[in-house]
Formats: structure tokens, sequence, C-alpha cells
């Protein structure tokens, strides 16, 4: 596996690869590499010819400080999996390297609103710092198609907009979320969890596997108020939001005949570690 810290040099080993023809795959992540990441690399491969996974810790869509100091850093174990995965480059940049000119966007995107709910709502700027980090890296990668996971569901409608609404020719691929064995989607903040944590954490895909089986039986405020409470009774979890949406739109739902594809979105803390999740329950 090559490690690019450097665009010029990453930059003129993919110019090499696309004039063999080559297609190029992108996964931008923030490390702590775990199954699910893994497996973003594994459709890449298959779609494309040589895959560039990035890793960086991008400070400005970090709202919280704290969050980002003890956001997991493994890059040693990170390049190990990488290597295992037969990933063809890894893109390891620091801050300066993203950011020449500082960490002020210097640009600012129309997400037609996607950006407002749920995690807009909690996370102030972290989607305009979201946005800003993946139109730099694919400005620098200009990868044929860019592998993203559905577990960060906003994430993906708003990088999926961006592409639309700045005709991008890149093609954005979702790919399911990977979950442990209880049903915890997996995330590099899980390591944050006690063991007991952990395996309690389990309840929030429950709960998500509940509102998609009952959402035409049952009101769909009564399942998620169910759901809140189900989950904030257990020791130090605090549900932030639990949102029933259109899926298109991510504006709230009240009934499951307002909107053709509907997903129901969660954020919650356990301790001081926050976690995300969602499920397509139509
Ligand atoms: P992150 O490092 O958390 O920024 O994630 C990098 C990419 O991996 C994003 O596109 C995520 O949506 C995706 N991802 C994170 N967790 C999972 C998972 N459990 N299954 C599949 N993809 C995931």
């Amino acid at each position: 596996m090559y490690i690019f810290k450097h665009i010029a040099d990453l930059q003129a080993h993919l110019a090499n690869k696309r004039q063999l023809g080559n297609t190029i795959g992108f996964v931008p992540t923030m490390g702590a590499l775990h199954a699910g990441h893994l497996s973003l690399i594994a459709a890449a491969q298959l779609a494309t010819d040589c895959v560039v996974c990035s890793i960086f810790v991008n400070p400005t869509q970090f709202n919280e400080a704290s969050d980002f100091d003890k956001y997991p850093r493994t890059i040693n174990v990170d390049c190990g999996l990488l290597i295992e995965q037969h990933c063809d480059v890894l893109f390891l940049p620091d801050v300066a390297e993203i950011y020449p000119n500082g960490k002020t966007p210097y640009q600012t995107y129309d997400l037609g609103g996607l950006d407002l709910p749920m995690e807009g709502k909690q996370r102030p700027g972290h989607f305009a710092g979201m946005i800003q980090v993946v139109s730099r890296l694919l400005d620098i990668v200009q990868p044929n198609q860019l592998f993203m996971g559905q577990k960060d569901f906003q994430q993906l409608a708003i990088v999926r907009r961006y592409l639309e609404t700045t005709a991008s020719p890149i093609k954005l691929v979702g790919c399911a979320t990977l979950r442990e064995e209880n049903g915890l989607a997996m995330s590099s903040r899980n390591v944050r969890l006690s063991p007991e944590q952990r395996q309690q954490a389990g309840i929030i895909h429950t709960v998500l596997q509940h509102i998609k089986q009952q959402y035409e039986q049952q009101p769909i405020a009564q399942l998620v108020q169910q759901g809140i409470e189900q989950i904030n009774a257990l020791p130090n979890f605090a549900v932030e939001y639990f949102e029933v949406c259109d899926a298109r739109t991510l504006q709230k739902i009240t009934n499951c005949t307002d909107a053709p594809e509907i997903v129901a979105c969660i954020a919650l803390k356990v301790g001081d570690v926050r976690l995300i999740d969602n499920v397509l329950i139509k």
C-alpha cells in the first residue's frame, strides 16, 4: 500500500493510474477503522481499479473541542487493517495540507435545508465543516466513485445534494451499515463505551427495528415516545433526538403515508460518548 502525506505526491501517483486507464474509488474516513469502514473499501474494490482511503480527523466538523480531542486515533492499527484489506493508497494529510489558507470555510454551499434538522440542530457548524472537507478531498483525489456509509444518513443526503448541485461527475455509492452482534452500529466511538454499555447499546437497533415493524399499526409519535423512554431508562443513556422523517427532504413526518420513503434517525449520548443510527422504515 502506498501512503501519501502530501497532495502533490498523491496526485502524481493517481495521474499515472488514470493514464493506465484505471478508475479511482475513494473512501474518506476519520480513522479508528473498523469492519464498517473496511466494507466500504471492499465495495470500492469491486467497482473500481484503484482504491484510495483517506484518514483525516477534520477539526472543522467538530462543534465541541473535547469531542475532537477524544476522537480515537489508532493510525498504526489502521495501516495494518488497510494493508490486510489490500487497499491501494492511504492518503494521510495533516491539517496544514488540507487547509493551507486556514480552517475558515472559503465557500459556503446551499445544502437545501438538509443540514438544518437533527445533526444540524444538535451540532451547529458540523455540516458546514463536513462539506468543506468533502469538497476539498474530492478536489484533491478526483475519484470516479465515492463510497460513503448509510450509517450517516443525513451526511449521505447532503453529499448527494452537493454532488448534484455542483453537477459533479462523481458517482456516489451509499453502503449498508455494518453492525456488531447485538445490532449496535459499528462506530469508531464504540471503543469508548464500557463493555456493559456496549452490550446495552444494542437496544438502539432493537428500538429502530420495532418502529420499522410497527409503523403501520401504531401512531408514529407513540412509537417514538416509547422508544425514547426505553432507551432513557438505561443508566447514562440520554436520547438527543429520535425523528421519523421523509428520507428525501429529512422533514419530520407524523403519518406513514406522508412520504414515499421514510427513515427513522436517532442520536443519543451514553455517558459522554455520542452515537447515531438510523433505519429506512419504508
Ligand atoms: P467516519 O470515519 O466515522 O467519518 O466514517 C467514514 C465512513 O465510514 C463514512 O462514510 C461512514 O458513513 C462510514 N461508516 C461508519 N460506520 C459505518 C458502519 N458501521 N457501516 C458502514 N459504514 C460505516
